[in-house]
């Protein structure tokens, strides 16, 4: 039951042993899909989600074409294999709805002006899911991006914070997310702490609102390393074999 059962231990750790203001084992991996413009892995423990670029490229049907800039596309999807109980793999009302907020979270930080009458494709596969899925989502397609060389203000790295036995804790799995009071997944512009995605699920009092923003926050700081680790990885490697 939501808010009764117990996700914070005596000793103040959080079920999976983690303190309330630790990330989830992260990894991070770029240029995974060799048929896309640019892709990338993104796991936060056990959720695990991959995102491909196709573009600028010409847009199909014409009609959708902009004149000044280009148009972004982003489709979220979660593979039927990835929860426990076989999901549907046609998109439901949840996957529109997230598909559109990753889309306006990603539409502020890329230059879409160099590219009229192009669109840009961002596709996100969610391959696990335990939780954080969206954000881990929007953390992923910025890094795709950024690999199929689109120019971007920023790169965006998106966190879930939670309420959970009345404890503010970075980062929720599934289970906090099912059976805690709130959650809050987070994306922003790290260099500037723009916030580009804020939804809130659950209630939390101002004082609680403004810490959770302080926690996403310290966690999308990690996470920006992370990427800017993973695109290093990819591009100072092909540097050396040049
Ligand atoms: P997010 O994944 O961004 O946290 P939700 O809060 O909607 O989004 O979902 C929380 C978690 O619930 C997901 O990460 C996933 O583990 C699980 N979940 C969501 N939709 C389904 C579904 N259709 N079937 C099984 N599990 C699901």
């Amino acid at each position: 039951m939501k808010g009764k059962t117990k996700l914070i231990k005596k000793d103040g750790t959080r079920l999976d042993g983690r303190k309330p203001d630790e990330l989830r084992p992260v990894r991070m991996e770029v240029g995974v899909l060799k048929n896309a413009d640019g892709s990338a892995l993104v796991e936060m423990g056990r959720t695990k989600v991959i995102a491909a670029v196709y573009g600028p490229r010409e847009i199909h049907p014409k009609h959708l074409t902009l004149p000044d800039r280009a148009i972004l596309r982003c489709r979220y999807h979660m593979a039927p294999f990835s929860t426990t109980d076989r999901k549907s793999p046609a998109p439901s009302r949840r996957e529109i709805e997230l598909s559109k907020v990753i889309r306006e979270g990603l539409e502020s930080v890329v230059f879409t002006e160099l590219y009229p009458r192009t669109t840009i494709d961002v596709f996100i596969e969610v391959l696990q899911a335990d939780g954080g899925t969206r954000t881990a989502g929007i953390t992923a397609a910025s890094l795709a991006l950024a690999d199929a060389g689109i120019p971007m203000k920023d790169l965006v790295a998106g966190v879930a914070v939670g309420k959970v036995n009345g404890i503010l804790v970075l980062d929720i799995n599934e289970v906090e997310d099912e059976y805690g009071e709130a959650d809050m997944p987070v994306a922003m512009m790290p260099s500037f702490g723009e916030i580009t995605l804020l939804q809130l699920n659950g209630v939390l009092t101002p004082e609680e609102f403004e810490e959770a923003l302080k926690l996403a926050e310290k966690g999308i700081r990690q996470l920006y390393e992370h990427q800017k680790e993973a695109l290093r990885k990819k591009y100072s490697l092909q540097k050396e074999e040049v």
